[in-house]
């Protein structure tokens, strides 16, 4: 099958009542437990990379790995650009044949400092008008998601605004629109708290696909209560990072049980990279697949 745009995979989860995972992949074990999760569950899902991934890998490399898991996939994926914050940046993932691209005008390229409004609609606006020659989905942000190192302060305008998303959306022609509603990217210290009533108020006048970021960790009935008011995409980075961690760590700790076995008996230490990514591998799929679950959207790609 063929790569899709997100906002046709996004348009049928909004009518249906059900959210899509947006899940970050950085290479080949973490596309490979995302996809085979989405497989394994019939979910039509998409599958994104971030701009800072450049600093690790070359994005075409990338990009051509997993259009290989994709083609063989058999479910409507697709391949999405998290947080582009250039015009520039964008430009370059639309030429890798990227079929959805987020554009994040809510703060500078630095991802630190705020930009206006009047910015925001600026750089958005530009993307779209390249984007939709193309046929590719763009995704806009109002308002400032939680980050770690990030308070949120006045200036920076916390939640999204509900007549400001009106008019940044016929503003900027955008297909899905990032809110801020409390959630915040990487992992919350104490519980979060989910501004519903705020949702609500942007869905009354906002009839696009509404995208919550910082899903990790936001408690399932929360989640739940988000997609009933309209959330239809919802971001996973953390929360598969943490998958990771946890089976990497069990795997090197029984490594290094059977290497102190080995140094008592006197025979060769035994270090196996496959033996290593292949249980994260299953972790980070696990997680995948319990997540689409949760979301509504197993079964959907039938
Ligand atoms: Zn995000």
């Amino acid at each position: 099958m063929p790569l899709v745009a997100s906002k046709e995979i996004l348009t049928k989860a909004h009518q249906e009542h059900y959210a899509v995972g947006a899940f970050n992949a950085v290479n080949m074990e973490t596309a490979q437990a995302i996809i085979g999760a989405a497989v394994d569950e019939r979910s039509p899902l998409i599958i994104q990379v971030t701009q800072t991934t450049l600093k690790y890998t070359e994005p075409d490399e990338l990009a051509a790995l997993i259009k290989v898991l994709i083609a063989g996939a058999g479910i409507p994926i697709a391949l999405h650009l998290d947080h582009g914050r250039t015009f520039e940046v964008v430009m370059r993932f639309l030429k890798l044949g990227f079929t959805s691209i987020m554009i994040d005008g809510s703060l500078q390229p630095d991802g630190k400092t705020p930009r206006s409004y009047e910015q925001n609609v600026e750089v958005t606006r530009k993307v779209v008008e390249v984007a939709h020659t193309l046929g590719v989905t763009v995704e806009g942000e109002l308002g400032t998601l939680g980050q770690i190192g990030l308070e949120i302060t006045e200036e920076l305008g916390a939640l999204t605004d509900p007549d400001q998303a009106v008019q940044f959306v016929e503003e900027t022609g955008v297909d899905l629109l990032a809110v801020a509603i409390g959630t915040t990217h990487g992992l919350y210290r104490g519980k979060p708290v989910i501004a519903h009533d705020r949702l609500r108020a942007i869905r009354s006048k906002v009839d696009i696909p509404l995208v919550m970021h910082g899903g990790t960790g936001t408690p399932d009935e929360d989640v739940r209560a988000a997609i009933e008011l309209g959330i239809a995409k919802i971001n996973i980075d953390t929360q598969i990072r943490v998958a990771f961690y946890d089976a990497m760590r069990e795997v090197v700790h029984k490594m290094e049980a059977a290497h102190e076995e080995a140094d008592r008996r006197g025979e060769p230490k035994k270090y196996d990279i496959r033996a290593m990514l292949g249980p994260a591998r299953d972790a980070m799929r696990a997680c995948v697949a319990e997540r689409i679950r949760i979301f509504g959207s197993a079964g959907k790609a039938l």
